[in-house]
């Protein structure tokens, strides 16, 4: 084919449909995901974020870019991941804790839930949907900002009783600057005191158009408190997670996203990875950001030992060499070797990095490194 859409050539790269839009308007292209582009600009376009995504080395850019881009054959459709910002204190957290309750698969029984920065639910449909916990300080900003580029969509949560805040409106600018579909949250809708209606229109000032209000944002109104408006919001999330016709290879070294990491006195170093593409499995070797090691085992969202993880599973890694950072790319390859030395040329990059430019923001340290 002589033509390619823009979404499916982003699954394909196994990057976000919105970056590629971002880099096409750029380069003087104004498209949307559903439009094609012709094979000279998909070409151009791979050369462009195999060269800023993946470069390992000036001398070797080969290793990791060489199977970039996955053939149209390999792509399965994955699920969405979702992350949950808003305002503190709006429901957040209590948003996520009652969306996790609605999981189909978890049961009655095995209702262990250990904290971790990231879970997959199996919602009434059979569809599975991932959630993220968006990391805990409203400092990071740039932080949120960047996991915003992991996310597929964002439910910006509001409570009904105390409106849009300024956390809400950051979010609300970080999840446009991300291009990623938002889905408002009306949230605490048992209160006495909520008003929807003063949302949406105070959503309005900010150029936000929910469709009650003829604009084509999806809004739905909730309590996590009481469980009510649960399926709505699933469905609303289901519904547009189609519109972006995810997919990724899964039959391919694993790429991940570091979501969080610790250092667990019991178990060493400790990282939430969020799978991208390929599946990452028990005694794969891999790098890290500067880290490198080998998957010594994998712990799913509800405690489970389990052998692999593929696309959009989010899954607790042992067998790091060090604490790596939220943000981070994990890479598979193929021996200890190659894993040192992807690492060491990246602390490298890191320590050049911090000492020499200074003011450069974490968003274009982490681009520089991925
Ligand atoms: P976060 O800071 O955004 O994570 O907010 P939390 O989930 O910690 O919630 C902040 C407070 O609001 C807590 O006291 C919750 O119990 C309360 N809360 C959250 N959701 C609701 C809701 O739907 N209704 C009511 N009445 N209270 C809620
Ligand atoms: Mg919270």
């Amino acid at each position: 084919p002589e033509t390619i859409t823009v979404g499916e050539l982003a699954n394909r790269m196994a990057e976000r449909g919105a970056d590629l839009v971002k880099a096409l308007f750029k380069m003087g292209m104004p498209v949307t995901v559903n439009q094609s582009i012709d094979q000279d600009t998909a070409e151009l376009l791979v050369t462009e974020f195999g060269h800023n995504i993946k470069r390992v080395s000036d001398s070797d850019v080969d290793l990791i870019t060489s199977d970039d881009v996955d053939a149209a054959e390999t792509l399965q459709p994955r699920p969405p991941v979702v992350t949950i910002m808003g305002h503190v204190d709006h429901g957040k957290t209590s948003l996520l804790d009652a969306l996790r309750g609605t999981d189909v698969a978890s049961g009655e029984a095995g209702g262990i839930t250990q904290h971790i920065g990231a879970y997959q639910v199996q919602v009434k449909s059979g569809a599975k949907i991932t959630f993220l916990d968006t990391p805990g300080h409203e400092a990071f900003s740039e932080m949120r900002a960047r996991g915003a580029n992991i996310t597929d969509i964002v439910v910006i949560v509001v409570a009904g009783d105390d409106g849009l805040r300024p956390q809400t409106i950051e979010a609300i600018s970080h999840t446009r600057a991300a291009g990623v579909p938002m889905i408002i949250a009306i949230n605490k809708m048992d209160k006495p005191g909520s008003n929807a209606q003063r949302v949406r229109e105070a959503l309005l000032q900010h150029d936000v158009q929910v469709e009650s209000m003829g604009g084509d944002v999806q809004e739905v109104e909730v309590s996590a408190l009481k469980k009510t408006g649960l399926d709505e919001l699933i469905e609303k999330i289901e519904l547009q997670a189609e519109l972006l016709e995810l997919k990724a290879n899964p039959d391919r070294a694993a790429e991940g996203t570091v979501v969080e990491a610790t250092l667990d006195k019991g178990r060493g170093a400790v990282a939430t990875i969020l799978v991208g593409r390929g599946t990452l499995k028990v005694g794969d070797i891999f790098v890290v950001g500067a880290e490198s090691g080998k998957v010594r085992a994998l712990i799913d969202d509800k405690g489970r030992n389990i052998k692999e993880a593929g696309p959009s599973l989010p899954v607790e890694i042992l067998g790091l060499s060090g604490v790596p950072s939220a943000g981070d790319q994990l890479s598979v390859v193929e021996n200890e070797a190659r894993a040192r030395e992807v690492a060491a040329y990246r602390a490298g990059v890191i320590h050049q990095k911090r000492t020499t430019a200074a003011p450069a923001s974490l968003e274009s340290m982490f681009s520089a490194l991925r």
